[in-house]
């Protein structure tokens, strides 16, 4: 098992960076944010938003162009917030985000009037139109890594920004990963909880009970973690196709995250897209990129 797990990690490790190296290219190839143009998001409080969700009727969602003609919002995606060691590649250091780095960067989405949103808040905001604060964004963070607990949560506390979490369940409660506990914890101070799979094995290959094992059994252990309903996915290494849809909807999912791939043009709440935030990038860096790529 451990074998497996590392080696799960380490392929997520190779593809998440095939996923920034596409995100990288995307700023020369604009036709990934051609579709993405819209009216700005009307200022509101993050209260008043969160307050303001229930989860609409299948009736109520409008069709697929009304939601990819929205202004996106900005979603970053966080892994391992850690000091870079000796061994660690080149690329792993795009990957891996120093807690200095990550220090820097959520100062500069404060010090830049940024307010973080919830998937509920973005949700609501794609399906009813219902008003986001004032320059929205969503922080969200893949793998379970036990330093997103203890680095990230705390600089994030510092400016009252709230994530979403997307836990791998067969790591809960390992070394260098969260616990159940540390999970509850931050589902009761407010952030989303969210399903990464069992232990992140490529949705596109499910057949089965995959699906039961990928999907249902993570998804009770979570709700009973947290006593709340499990509704947005984020997929192992970003990879999705539409036979996943179904499988999602059934399961109760409203909506699923993927990386940098342009969504899916029928089905856009099940591939919200996310870009992988560098440790290289500086705060400054960070908000160019959110500034031209949303
Ligand atoms: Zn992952």
């Amino acid at each position: 098992m451990k074998l497996k797990l590392l080696s799960c990690c380490f392929l997520s490790f190779i593809l998440s960076c095939q996923s920034l190296n596409d995100n990288i290219s995307s700023e020369i190839s604009p036709a990934s944010t051609a579709a993405f143009t819209g009216s700005p998001a009307i200022p509101s409080t993050q209260e008043e938003s969160a307050e303001s969700f229930s989860i609409p009727p299948a009736t109520a969602i409008p069709g697929a162009r009304v939601i990819l003609e929205k202004k996106q919002v900005p979603i970053l995606c966080y892994h391992q917030i850690r000091d870079w060691k000796e061994t660690d590649s080149k690329i792993s250091r795009t990957y891996i985000v120093p807690p200095a780095a990550f220090a820097a960067q959520m100062r500069m989405l404060a010090d830049s009037g940024y307010h973080t949103i919830t998937p509920d808040q973005l949700y609501a905001y794609l399906i009813t139109g219902t008003p986001l604060p004032k320059k929205p964004i969503m922080l969200s963070f893949d793998d379970t890594d036990l330093d997103q607990y203890t680095v990230g949560y705390p600089e994030m506390k510092k400016y009252g920004f709230k994530g979403v979490f997307f836990i791998m369940t067969v790591s809960l409660g390992r070394p260098h990963y969260m616990s159940r506990e540390q999970v509850r914890i931050l589902s009761d101070e407010g952030n989303t909880i969210g399903s990464h799979t069992w232990d992140h094995h490529n949705v596109k290959k499910y057949a089965g009970n995959d699906w039961i094992t990928q999907l249902d059994k993570p998804t009770r252990q979570l709700e009973q973690i947290t006593g709340k309903s499990i509704r947005y996915f984020a997929y192992p290494f970003g990879l999705w196709n539409a036979a996943a849809f179904p499988e999602l909807k059934k399961r109760g999912f409203v909506a699923a995250f993927q990386l940098n791939e342009k969504p899916d043009q029928t089905d856009p709440l099940y591939c919200i897209r996310r870009i992988i935030v560098p440790g290289t990038w500086s705060g400054t860096t960070l908000h160019q990129w959110i500034l031209r790529d949303f």
